[in-house]
């Protein structure tokens, strides 16, 4: 890729203090000594330091709360020392509401470099976050963003999750009021909410072959969604994205380039990067990243995206967004065929076709996912 442009940089933090039952994402869980974790990091980022100038910035896991704000100034020194932060627009922190005592709020603030909090509430039901095997209870997610608001933060995201096992529309809407409670506190921009997915290896997929809990059946998913966006409209918040909503100008910029297929550089153990055309990838392995980063050869693997690979990929992210497909995105030999298998979904109100974009309406937006895979290549 030749011309010049601003990459995005994230940072993996695979240490949590528990398993949650439905998570897949590459981290260890209980007490560790995190120090040689952080070193490794810091080589890392050394190692693949670039001129041009970062974007963004995302501190994601895992679970990034559990290093202290020392390790964290530690990280951030490193960047400050190896990478061009000229034109930096956002830092998120991602922190789970267990770690957000007011010290370490303020501490945090105290760095001047996290400009947006991520936190994972998940449900304001202690019943809910009990199956979901979370560490903290609702009334500590609701004082950590108290708190986090108080100790300077003006941009927090709220995550939730909806279609838990056994939760009807009506615990659904118990949790969108909480919701409506935190929103005195201004410092609440943006809201991500996703659908509990089923993953391969999770522990929630082996309680569900024992039969201990089912998941949320398709007409509770689709009240739920509704509940959703009903809420976010009456409360100011945008859709931007199929479980992305926001206060007008407060988008996530890190996610929004993501999607855009800017390129990004991923340090740490699990970690994907991107530069246009090759995607690399980190070992999910906390030893072998460790040992690889003090030897100056952290093991990864890589494939080349052929073009039908980038275009569908595209497509498929681009589908999500309330944007939609940028016909100028899309390389020229898919052109003509993007535009006549899409035109079943124009003509049912799917999708809409302006002369730059074809933009999901409402409901194509709840069906992006399978839109998307009848536009493959
Ligand atoms: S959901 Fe988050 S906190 Fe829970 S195990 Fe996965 S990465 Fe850790």
């Amino acid at each position: 890729m030749t011309q010049t442009y601003r990459p995005l940089l994230y940072i993996h933090i695979p240490y949590c203090h528990h398993k949650c039952t439905y998570c897949v994402f590459y981290s260890v869980a209980g007490r560790r000594d995190t120090e040689p974790y952080v070193d490794a990091l810091c080589r890392e980022l050394v190692a693949r330091k670039t001129d041009k100038p970062l974007k963004t910035i995302y501190f994601g896991g895992g679970t990034p709360s559990v290093l202290t704000v020392r390790q964290l100034a530690r990280i951030v020194q490193t960047i400050g020392e190896n990478y061009n932060l000229s034109q930096l627009e956002e830092v998120t922190l991602e922190a789970n509401p267990e770690n957000l005592t007011t010290e370490y709020l303020t501490d945090l603030a105290d760095m001047h470099f996290f400009n947006r909090l991520s936190i994972g509430i998940q449900s304001f039901d202690d019943a809910e976050l009990h199956l979901l095997n979370r560490v903290h209870n609702s009334q500590q997610a609701r004082q950590a963003v108290a708190d986090a608001a108080d100790a300077g933060f003006g941009n927090i995201s709220v995550d939730l999750i909806m279609g838990l096992p056994g939760q009807t529309a009506e615990a659904w809407h118990r949790n969108l009021d909480a919701l409506v409670g935190l929103l005195t506190i201004s410092a609440v921009k943006h809201l991500s909410c996703y659908e509990l997915t089923l993953e391969p290896g999770s522990i929630l997929e082996r309680q569900i072959a024992q039969g201990r809990v089912a998941l949320a059946d398709d007409d509770t998913l689709a009240a739920q969604y509704a509940l959703l966006l009903e809420w976010c409209a009456a409360n100011g918040f945008e859709q931007y994205e199929v479980s992305n909503f926001s206060r007008p100008g407060f988008r996530s910029r890190h996610n929004s380039r993501y999607w855009n297929r800017t390129p990004y550089i991923g340090a740490g153990a699990a970690a994907h990067s991107f530069d246009g055309t090759v995607r690399r990838w980190n070992l999910p392995d906390v030893e072998q990243y460790i040992t690889g980063a003090a030897s100056g050869q952290i093991p990864f693997e890589e494939e080349r995206l052929t073009q039908d690979d980038a275009y569908n990929e595209y497509v498929m992210t681009a589908l999500r967004t309330v944007e939609g497909i940028d016909k100028a995105m899309v390389a020229e030999p898919y052109r003509k065929g993007l535009a006549e298998k899409i035109q079943p979904f124009v003509y049912k109100a799917l999708v809409t076709e302006t002369p730059t974009h074809y933009r999901p309406t409402p409901s194509g937006l709840l069906r992006a996912d399978g839109i998307a895979v009848s536009l493959f290549a």
